[in-house]
């Protein structure tokens, strides 16, 4: 179905750092004179997972006019905010800052992002939003960059990788959810790894097209470690927004949870409700790349399965190439369920997208 439509919510678009050397500025005396003694300036830290000219990554025509796709503000401003008539925007910066191994340096690349996005982006048009990019491997420090932005109310969201250096509902992650629930900040999980690990189940594989495929299962992953572990018993405000996790793996893996769930529910005792009630419950999904079925009445009943009208919430992936126009939803989506996904979701998600 085409948008644009009025108020529309935008949950997940990615403007791009044209290179490293525009942290320059945003870096504190220190970490400048760090990062030109090694040169890091030179190098792009594009995250491995998404080459800039891969066809998946970059829509033909959304490319600027010069440099890479995500780079441009008038480009994308007409694109992704006019082209859609979009109300709110929230800007995921994906970098491979999250992913440097020392807690330190990665930190200091994501508070450079963050001012960065906050200034060069978010000052410059009222409807972008941004999520706050953290060194998730460093709890403590992550906790603190999270305290540190949310005093810009513009920030309305953590963004961290799927897949990890340990599962997302480990009790080492624990402070960064305390923060994030205090200052109602729900938990951006967008696709990809910080590659420590294999990103499949079986090793590391040899090509993108393995690799991608993957992630929905790394999905699975995360929100089986997230209610196991009691994230959302000690947190019970807390929500979690997968991006770009795709949409109807959710009834299979809800059946395959709560059955299991039901034949080991001893061990663990801290879960009062089932595992697809507890997703229902905290668990939001972006719209884009929406796999679905070829026909209108699958889709329904896809929907009918999730059972759950709060869950669905419009995205365009900007400037992912995941559908041609402006055909940014697929057709059959009940007509009442269209105004949720496009506008109520987000603004019961976001709290702080009401300011
Ligand atoms: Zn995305």
């Amino acid at each position: 179905m085409t948008i644009p439509a009025p108020g529309a919510i935008d949950c997940d678009i990615h403007p791009a750092l044209p290179g490293t050397h525009v942290l320059l500025p945003y870096l504190d005396e220190y970490w400048r004179a760090h990062v030109r003694m090694r040169g890091l300036e030179r190098d792009n830290y594009n995250a491995a997972a998404f080459p800039v000219n891969a066809p998946i990554n970059a829509r033909p025509d959304w490319k600027p006019p010069r440099g890479n796709a995500g780079c441009d503000f008038d480009t994308l401003r007409t694109q992704a905010l006019d082209g859609f008539g979009t109300k709110f925007a929230i800007c995921n910066v994906l970098h491979g800052a999250q992913a440097i191994f020392s807690e330190d340096l990665s930190a200091a690349f994501c508070r450079a992002i963050n001012d960065w996005v906050a200034k060069e982006w978010l000052d410059r048009d009222p409807r972008l939003r941004a999520s706050i990019v953290v060194p998730m491997h460093s709890p403590e420090l992550a906790a603190r960059e999270i305290e540190r932005c949310a005093a810009d109310q513009r920030f309305v969201q953590v963004l961290v990788w799927e897949m990890q250096e340990i599962p997302l509902g480990r009790r080492q992650h624990w402070p960064i959810y305390r923060v994030a629930e205090q200052l109602d900040l729900p938990i951006g999980i967008h696709a990809g790894s910080s590659y420590r690990h294999p990103p499949t189940n079986l090793g590391w594989p040899s090509y993108y097209l393995e690799d991608y495929i993957s992630w929905s299962t790394g999905f699975a992953g995360v929100l089986n470690s997230l209610i196991s572990e009691g994230v959302f018993v000690e947190f019970p405000r807390l929500k979690v927004v997968l991006m770009e996790s795709g949409v109807t793996w959710l009834p299979a893996w809800m059946w395959r949870a709560n059955k299991t769930w039901r034949g080991v529910r001893a061990e663990v005792p801290w879960l009062e409700k089932s595992p697809a009630e507890y997703a229902r419950e905290h668990v939001r999904v972006t719209s884009q790349p929406f796999d679905a079925p070829p026909n209108a009445a699958m889709l329904r009943k896809i929907i009918e399965e999730i059972d759950c009208e709060d869950m669905l919430m419009f995205s365009t992936d900007y400037p992912h190439w995941h559908f041609d126009g402006n055909d940014a939803l697929p057709d059959g989506l009940p007509e009442h369920l269209l105004k949720k996904i496009l506008v109520d979701n987000a603004l019961k998600t976001y709290p702080r997208l009401t300011s």
